[in-house]
């Protein structure tokens, strides 16, 4: 997400340890003690500006949630939106996705969500793609066998690709939808990204992927 760079950005994320979490490697396996209860843990990995994980925590409060933004001047945003939303089960890391196992313990997250992820068209990129296998090596030693990755996207190539590399990988796919709005799936919300391609009338893709059958 291409934004300007703010560099008052880490001073404001700072202010708010409440929220934006400092001390992550410190608190892997111990993520409930931040959330002082034994609720699910839900993050998204490159969660932008913010709106669908604080909408999340508002709409499901016994699910805690962890927006990861590898960009401070981008998680700035989010982190007002968190402050707007006034919730005590959101918390924000402004760290790489790709370092996830430096945070959490294996089984220590039930859910990742991956929403409008970067699609690096490029063929010599394919290995930045956050469903690229290197990366579902990391997803599959922090989720439980119950656990679950959720993915929408506007692009059609990615999600393409990511149907391919799930499939490969061995992941069981369900509700897979190629136009999410047109579909039964209720109490979506929705992303900046989301609310941006599909008022250009693109359709968004989604699906759902869990390492082994519930
Ligand atoms: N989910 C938001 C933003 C999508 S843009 C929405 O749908 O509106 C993709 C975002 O992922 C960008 O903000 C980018 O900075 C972030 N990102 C990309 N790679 C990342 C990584 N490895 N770890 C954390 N965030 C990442």
């Amino acid at each position: 997400m291409r934004v300007k760079h703010k560099p008052w950005a880490k001073d404001k994320l700072l202010a708010h340890p409440e929220i934006c979490v400092q001390n992550p490697t410190e608190l892997k396996g111990n993520w409930h003690t931040v959330f002082g209860n034994h609720h699910p843990i839900h993050i998204e990995i490159g969660s932008g500006k913010g709106q669908f994980i604080s909408g999340m925590a508002k709409q499901n409060e016994r699910i805690n949630y962890i927006g990861i933004e590898v960009v401070e001047s981008v998680l700035v945003l989010a982190l007002d939106k968190a402050l707007a939303a006034d919730v005590k089960n959101l918390r924000l890391l402004a760290v790489d996705g790709g370092n996830l196992t430096d945070y959490f313990s294996p089984d220590e997250i039930e859910r990742i969500y991956l929403n409008f992820s970067d699609p690096w068209p490029k063929k010599r990129h394919t290995k930045r793609r956050l469903t690229n296998p290197r990366f579902l090596t990391i997803y599959q030693h922090l989720l439980p066998q119950s656990g679950e990755i959720h993915f929408k996207t506007d692009n059609r190539g990615l999600f393409e690709y990511t149907l391919q590399a799930f499939s490969e990988y061995g992941l069981l796919l369900q509700y897979v939808s190629l136009d999410l709005h047109q579909s039964q799936f209720e109490d979506n919300i929705m992303t900046e990204y989301e609310e941006k391609f599909s008022k250009q009338g693109y359709p968004i893709y989604r699906l759902e992927a869990s390492f082994k059958a519930n």
